[in-house]
């Protein structure tokens, strides 16, 4: 065996590369790790992906499309923009397709943000958010949750004429609270108009709260406010990345000047068409994964846990510090979960069978379940 190269880094006198100072502050988003008990089994609660295979009417599009794979996909996305369309009720011209919302996200910010400009967001948050924005060159304004709910007072004063975008995450990852219609008519009211609103509803199937607001409803008559959405949760299409934003043609057209092109490819372009036309089928599945949800949710109580609600795939532990032990804990019954150091941990919801076996570790944690 051959010894391997040294690290160009260690070799101070070599000139290399100019990187951007941008990415200086950035660290490379993090995938959960993957886990496996001692006899094997893995459950995969960590990314709160579907647990459900693809239906046989998305693999049979996506058998079909594979085999035009040698070709360029449309650029346009014409076919599945004219199926959003038709099933949203939103014209066509108000529709951006992009590699996953995070890719939509990222061309809102190459279409609106620049250094020197800002990116407003709760935290904690989705963690594309800093990322994407420090990639962007603009600043990244964080404003701390309040009861692990987005704080809209705050964020409204931490608003200046150097804000260019908001992310509001509703429901919000990682903690699964949702803002109320009111409540974020009454923050969109305080935003300038000339700085966009983006309303992520990664995760709005499974809202069951008659307060949430579809974000669609809120776009007349607010030309700064985009909604996005995605194929990879409630849809089921989370290794296809592909996921769309609605929002004012003329915010749209700077979208698709933005797309880096061919990034969506026509296998998920074909699979987001049949999982739409497929709709009943995969909200049924939805309505088995919000069960569930209320169920784990339950059986944590009687254990002891102190939990509040959440109206998407996923719970929000708050453990404090013992969030890292309590994740090791359930990696090793092979139950991965997704732990924030010093904070908490946030479990997807799985089969019925993955929950069970996350509810078997959490009932074994040492500790004495914490009390926040
Ligand atoms: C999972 C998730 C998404 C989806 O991202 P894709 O790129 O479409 O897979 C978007 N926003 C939030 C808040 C999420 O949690």
């Amino acid at each position: 065996m051959s010894a391997p190269p040294a690290s160009a880094a260690s070799d101070a006198a070599e000139q290399l590369p100019r990187i951007r100072s941008a990415l200086d502050r950035l660290v490379s988003y993090k995938q959960g790790e993957s886990v496996r008990s001692p006899e094997g089994h893995t459950f995969p609660l960590s990314a709160n992906e579907s647990p459900y295979e693809p239906i046989p009417a998305v693999v049979q599009a996506i058998h079909e499309a594979a085999l035009g794979i040698n070709r360029y996909p449309d650029n346009s996305c014409t076919d599945l923009i004219s199926e959003i369309s038709a099933r949203f009720a939103v014209p066509e011209d108000t529709i951006a397709v992009g590699c996953g919302s995070v890719g939509v996200s990222q061309m809102l910010l190459e279409a609106v943000a620049e250094p020197g400009g800002e990116v407003l967001y709760a935290w904690r948050s989705f963690e594309a958010y800093p990322i994407l924005t420090r990639l962007s060159g603009a600043t990244p304004v964080e404003v701390p949750l309040k009861d692990e709910a987005h704080d809209l007072d705050a964020m409204a004063a931490a608003i200046t004429d150097r804000t260019r975008l908001i992310f509001i995450c509703n429901p919000n990852n990682p903690t699964g609270t949702v803002i109320s219609r009111s409540d974020i008519e009454t923050f969109l009211d305080r935003v300038p108009a000339d700085c966009l609103v983006v309303i992520d509803e990664a995760y709005i199937e499974y809202v069951h709260d008659d307060e949430a607001p579809d974000g669609l409803t809120l776009r007349p008559g607010r030309p700064n406010v985009v909604v996005l959405r995605t194929f990879s949760k409630a849809y089921g299409l989370a290794g296809l990345r592909i996921g769309f934003a609605v929002g004012h043609p003329t915010v749209v057209e700077a979208l698709r000047k933005a797309f880096l092109p061919f990034s969506v490819n026509g296998v998920a372009q074909a699979a987001a068409i049949a999982a739409l036309r497929s709709e009943e089928a995969l909200i049924a599945r939805v309505e088995t994964t919000v069960k569930e949800r209320e169920r784990v949710h339950h059986a944590l109580t009687e254990q002891g846990w102190r939990l509040s609600s959440s109206s998407a795939n996923f719970l929000w532990l708050q453990l404090g510090d013992q969030a890292l032990a309590f994740a090791r804990h359930c990696a090793a019954t092979g139950v991965a979960i997704r732990p924030f150091a010093g904070e908490g941990v946030r479990v997807s919801i799985g089969s019925p069978a993955e929950n069970d076996a996350f509810l078997a570790a959490s009932a074994t944690f040492p500790t004495t379940p914490s009390h926040p």
